[in-house]
C-alpha cells in the first residue's frame, strides 16, 4: 500500500478513535460528580483511571471497536497494516475503506464468526 493511501487510512482511524474517546469525555464533563462517585465504587486499583473512564463510558461494542482502531493505528506504524491476522493475506482495500479497523479478511472473519457459538 502506498504512503498516500496509508495516510488516509490513518486519518480515518484517528478520527474514529477521537470520536470514541471524545464522546466519553464529553459525556462526563457535564456530570463530573457522578463520575467520581462511580470511580470510588470500583475496587480494582490496577486499572488506570483513564481506562476506567473509558470502560464506563463506552459500551462493550464501542470498547472492542476502540481496541481494533488502536491496533490498526499501531499496525500502520509498524508497516503491518492491511494484512489479515489469520491468513496473513492482504485485506482488499475496498474492505478497508468500509471498515478501516478490521483485522481480518472477509473469508477469515466468516470462519471466526462460525466458531463463536
Ligand atoms: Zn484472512
Amino acid at each position: 500500500m502506498n504512503e498516500t493511501k496509508l495516510a488516509s487510512f490513518r486519518a480515518k482511524l484517528e478520527e474514529s478513535r477521537f470520536a470514541l474517546i471524545g464522546g466519553v469525555q464529553e459525556k462526563y464533563k457535564s456530570k463530573k460528580d457522578d463520575f467520581n462517585e462511580q470511580v470510588a465504587d470500583i475496587a480494582d486499583d490496577a486499572v488506570q483511571s483513564y481506562d476506567r473512564q473509558l470502560m464506563m463510558g463506552l459500551g462493550e461494542k464501542e470498547l472492542r471497536k476502540l481496541k481494533l482502531v488502536e491496533e490498526a493505528i499501531k499496525k500502520i506504524n509498524t508497516g503491518q497494516y492491511g494484512k489479515c491476522l489469520e491468513c496473513e493475506e492482504l485485506i482488499p482495500e475496498v474492505r478497508l475503506t468500509v471498515i478501516p479497523y478490521t483485522p481480518y479478511c472477509v473469508d477469515c472473519l466468516e470462519t471466526i464468526e462460525k466458531k463463536i457459538p
